[in-house]
């Protein structure tokens, strides 16, 4: 075991990584644990897994894993979610804006995981399911990318390559678990959301790895106190099992590469699609703890299709005044060149010519409307981002203006979709 620094964390505390096995394996598997500071039984799990649980090095499969044991040591430290300014670290994968997770993608830029796992606590009482005698009652849930663009093939359709044989293994082993479902306030069933902000869906955009959430259950004041052991086993067991999986499929992990359908058409924005079938789940009773196999209340809709595709330019255009989006890009390690000197480009820029906006802050709008132009036009007031091999469909997620988990939702990236206006990207094409 070798420990390492990959960065600070905002207010001046290390971030270290600590590597099991080989470094320079050829089958290396990233684990982050506490992201958020006020979940202690994920970082716990992580912790007894490096120390006590090391995955049997198999000759015929060796393996390097690389644990982040504490991604957000200020949270920790403070007992809080977010980091010492207040950023969400699992909500910050798309704009970078702190230095634990800008520390952490640029780890992942240099160390090239094939897999990458990300542990977290889930509160197990929530008030809206209380009110329905319903309380989280799983060991352990998992999940995978959800965003399209996100999805690899190593995992299979919805990722039922790795969800069925490691769920099936922990449930064998007493360990009650599923895939992650959440069930939110307004009536809807789904699992997670498809918005590229936090590790899962973030990392596995930018750089092609395929992702995993383990999600444990956190703490409950009715917990008996064999619980707590028994849920940080199954977390255990959990580790061990994506690692025996991996070593397994390690073809497909570090040969396949995510699917770029053959005409470049990115899918951008999604609709949920309603399951023939309500979703049922095992659920405790909050006053007797028994547990029972319920029809989740609320509309099922597991299934994403997509519902606006984009094909890729050569390059997008960014207007050079736009700092903070070309920060953004830069902390993304996306190449910013400068357009050459020769002049007179072929462009395709949009016009936005109806939509309706979120109540929401930070949302993309609805209904939204465009046109293209295409032109012939002097990039002299631009910067060039071309969509090469490593991250195009990425690019398209984060610049196009129908994306619905884009840049453009942010104030203070200054690309307004407002109706009637010009969209400030333009396309080279
Ligand atoms: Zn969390």
């Amino acid at each position: 075991m070798r420990e390492d620094l990959i960065g600070h964390s905002e207010a001046g505390r290390p971030i270290s990584v600590v590597h099991v096995g080989g470094e320079t394996a050829p089958l290396r598997i990233l684990i982050v644990a506490g992201q958020h500071g006020d979940e202690r039984r994920g970082r716990q799990a992580v912790t007894q897994f490096v120390e006590h649980g090391q995955p049997a090095q198999d000759r015929a499969a060796p393996v390097g894993i690389a644990v982040v044991p504490d991604a957000n040591p200020d949270g920790t430290a403070q007992g809080v979610r977010t980091n010492a300014r207040g950023v969400d670290l699992n909500r910050d994968h798309l704009r970078l804006a702190a230095a634990e997770t800008r520390a952490l993608h640029q780890f992942v830029r240099s160390w090239r995981p094939h897999l990458v796992v990300d542990v977290h606590d889930f509160p197990p009482r929530r008030r809206h399911l209380l009110a329905q005698q319903l309380v989280y009652c799983h060991d352990v849930f998992l999940d995978v990318p959800t965003h399209p663009v996100a999805r690899h093939p190593a995992l299979g359709p919805k990722g039922s390559r790795l969800l069925q044989p490691v769920l099936g293994a922990l449930n064998a082993a007493g360990y009650r678990s599923a895939r992650y479902t959440r069930v939110t306030r307004s009536g809807r069933v789904r699992h997670s959301t498809p918005d590229v902000v936090d590790a899962r869906n973030g990392l596995a955009l930018r750089y092609g790895v395929p992702t995993i959430l383990v999600e444990t259950r956190g703490p409950s004041r009715r917990d008996d106190p064999t619980v707590e052991s028994h849920v940080v086993a199954g977390v255990q067991l959990a580790l061990a099992l994506i690692v025996r999986w991996a070593q397994e499929h390690r073809v497909p992990l570090t040969e396949a590469r995510p699917r770029m359908p053959a005409d470049d058409s990115v899918p951008v924005r999604t609709r949920y699609r309603h399951a023939a079938r309500p979703c049922r789940l095992a659920f405790a009773d909050p006053h007797s703890g028994e547990i029972r196999t319920v029809v989740v209340p609320g509309r099922f809709t597991p299934h994403l299709e997509a519902t606006w595709r984009v094909r890729l330019p050569r390059a997008y255009a960014v207007p050079r005044d736009r700092a903070a989006l070309l920060e953004v890009l830069r902390r993304h390690a996306f190449a910013l060149v400068p357009p050459s000197p020769d002049g007179i480009q072929r462009i395709e820029r949009y016009w936005i010519e109806r939509l309706k906006p979120s109540r929401r802050p930070d949302r993309s709008p609805h209904d939204l409307t465009l046109s293209v132009q295409l032109e012939s036009g002097s990039l002299d007031e631009h910067v060039l981002v071309p969509v090469g091999a490593d991250g195009g469909a990425a690019l398209a997620v984060l610049l196009e203006p129908a994306s619905k988990h884009g840049l453009a939702r942010f104030a203070e990236m200054e690309l307004p979709v407002a109706p009637q206006a010009a969209y400030p990207i333009w396309r080279v094409v």
